[in-house]
């Protein structure tokens, strides 16, 4: 595949890397031969992923975070977990029963959050909160660039899906960029440290690297393979071989943990003043007060989860040690151990065969998760050059800076990703739930493959087929991607009419089903996707202060 095929459109003026985080997103962008990670107008370099509603304004990202404690029910965080999804999607239920905010089904069992704004209910898709995070982040590359933004390269986590990358895509537009590619998180960390670590001519020689993510409130654990480019062309290949992991598991576990401790001390201490379980606004100032300990407890060997009038006009404060706060977490660490080999064995690797191992995530400080992984990795050493939180905006900034056409860096030319398809793409052919196989999980794309269909009884003139992703042989397992319709069939005896059906997954992974008919083809549903009129009318609208 010659690598000026895989170059998207790409707008006048930077392309800028976004880091789209579950908890907190991050943006940066290549220049003068290094990478900046860019402050917000906060001076931070991480903004959290929130945004808030009250009756006069719609706050965006340290704003809307500060005032969440107040303001509950229409502050809006981890929508990263609703993109994409089904409202009816297990983790969805599970999630919306967690959140302060509301969440409900549209007409299409799509997950809309229901906020009070400006005096009126509205209800928001989760694509739109997403872009105004992304809008937040251009804005603040704008400022620093002291230019309009337009072109992004956007990080997904690994398994996200078809219809999760496709949502992102349109947060993107929403938001008023041309998104040049998505790629997945551990690609665009290992080609940060890559760049960093390795020269490129290492390359040529095969590499192992464990991407090792802890975030806010997931847990990914990926092995890559770069190698050299094939065709003798210097493309450096990145190739995911397997990942494992914890969408539940992250930095909100120790704040939890830390909260249930200090909760304790303050019942300990003030045992007739029962209550305080039920006063939210005091959990919340708590659960702020012990993230900040946690994150003190990084650098620190003590520190102290303070309160003033936390409950009933009582001062709390209360003294924690780095080792008492080792022993809370205990099970979480070893929930981390456990995937780690699960990653291996699913690549059917030894731990003794990784070249590299990669810090990232937020989570990643706690000095006994280094410990920790360090031990499971036989002592080597980990790469820690950039900053853990950072290096996924780092590498996508480097990826952003390739396809945007930078010309400011040789090192940067020939270093092109590849990447496979997470999951295996297929039709249900029967009506007994097979899944039969289109697409290849670990394809390199982008891809095409043509099938071949008929009709399967006399005078047939539609033929609907459902398409599906995933590894089960059953298609009840496996996630539904879209349903596509061929109309306008002659009719004629069964078996005799013949189209070719185009399953095109372009280098963002995402899915484009046609044939080659001018009767055509109708997709009838997209998953949990928006509709075009719905995108265009989202844009329309963010073009105005909403
Ligand atoms: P995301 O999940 O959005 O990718 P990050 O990788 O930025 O998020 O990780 C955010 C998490 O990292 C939060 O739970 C935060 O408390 C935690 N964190 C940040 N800095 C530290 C630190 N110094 N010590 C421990 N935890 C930290
Ligand atoms: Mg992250």
């Amino acid at each position: 595949m010659a690598s000026s095929s895989l170059k998207p459109k790409v707008a006048e003026g930077p392309a800028v890397g976004i880091d789209l985080g579950t908890t907190y997103s991050c943006v940066a962008v290549w220049r003068h031969g290094h990478c900046e990670v860019i402050a917000n107008d906060q001076g931070n370099r991480l903004t959290p992923s929130c945004v808030a509603f009250n009756d006069d304004e719609r706050l965006v990202g340290d704003a809307a975070f500060n005032q969440a404690a107040s303001n509950p029910t229409n502050t809006i965080f981890e929508v990263k977990r609703l993109i994409g999804r089904r409202f009816s999607d297990e983790s969805v239920q599970g999630d919306a029963k967690l959140w302060p905010f509301k969440v409900v089904a549209d007409a299409d069992n799509r997950p809309v959050i229901v906020v009070q704004y400006q005096g009126k209910e509205k209800w928001l898709p989760p694509e739109q909160i997403s872009s105004t995070v992304l809008a937040k982040m251009r804005e603040t590359a704008e400022v620093y660039l002291g230019k309009t933004v337009k072109n992004a390269v956007v990080t997904v986590p690994v398994y996200f899906n078809n219809s999760q990358r496709q949502a992102t895509m349109d947060a993107g537009a929403i938001a008023g960029l041309n998104v040049l590619r998505i790629i997945p998180e551990p690609t665009a960390a290992a080609l940060a440290y890559g760049l960093e670590k390795m020269p490129i001519s290492s390359y040529r020689s095969r590499r192992t690297l464990l991407v090792f993510d802890l975030g806010g409130g997931t847990f990914d654990v990926s092995l890559l393979k770069i190698d050299a480019g094939i065709d003798g062309m210097d493309q450096g290949v990145f190739e995911v071989v397997a990942t494992a992991g914890d969408t539940h598991l992250g930095g909100a576990d120790f704040d939890n943990e830390l909260v249930k401790y200090a909760l304790k001390e303050f019942m300990r201490k003030h045992p007739i003043n029962t209550g305080i379980s039920c006063n939210n606004k005091a959990l919340r100032w708590l659960r702020t007060a012990c993230e900040r300990a946690k994150r003190m407890l990084s650098f620190t060997a003590q520190t102290t989860i303070e309160v003033d009038a936390l409950h009933d006009g009582i001062d709390f404060s209360t003294n924690i040690t780095r080792s008492r706060f080792e022993e809370l977490k205990k099970d979480l660490f070893s929930r981390c151990v456990k995937e780690l080999e699960k990653c291996l064995r699913d690549a059917k690797m030894d731990r003794s065969s990784v070249h590299h191992v990669v810090l990232v995530g937020g989570s990643t400080r706690i000095p006994k998760v280094q410990d920790m992984l360090q031990k499971f990795c036989n002592g080597k050493e980990l790469c820690r050059k950039i900053n853990p939180d950072e290096a996924v905006a780092y590498g996508a900034a480097i990826q952003a800076s390739i396809l945007g056409g930078g010309t400011d860096n040789k090192r940067l030319v020939d270093v092109v990703l590849r990447e496979v398809t997470p999951l295996s793409l297929g039709i249900e052919i029967e009506d007994d739930y097979t899944m039969s196989v289109v697409i290849l999980r670990n394809t390199a794309i982008p891809t095409k493959k043509v099938a071949r269909y008929t009709t399967l009884y006399d005078n047939q003139t539609s033929v609907t087929t459902p398409v599906f992703e995933g590894e089960s042989a059953s298609t009840k397992d496996n996630n539904l991607l879209s349903t596509f319709e061929l109309t306008g069939i002659p009719p004629a005896p069964k078996g005799v009419p013949k189209f070719n059906v185009t399953y095109d997954i372009d280098a963002n992974g995402v899915l484009k089903v046609t044939e080659g008919r001018k009767s055509g083809i109708t997709i009838l549903n997209h998953g949990g996707r928006l509709r075009k009129g719905e995108l265009a009318r989202l844009v329309q609208e963010a073009k105005s202060e909403w």
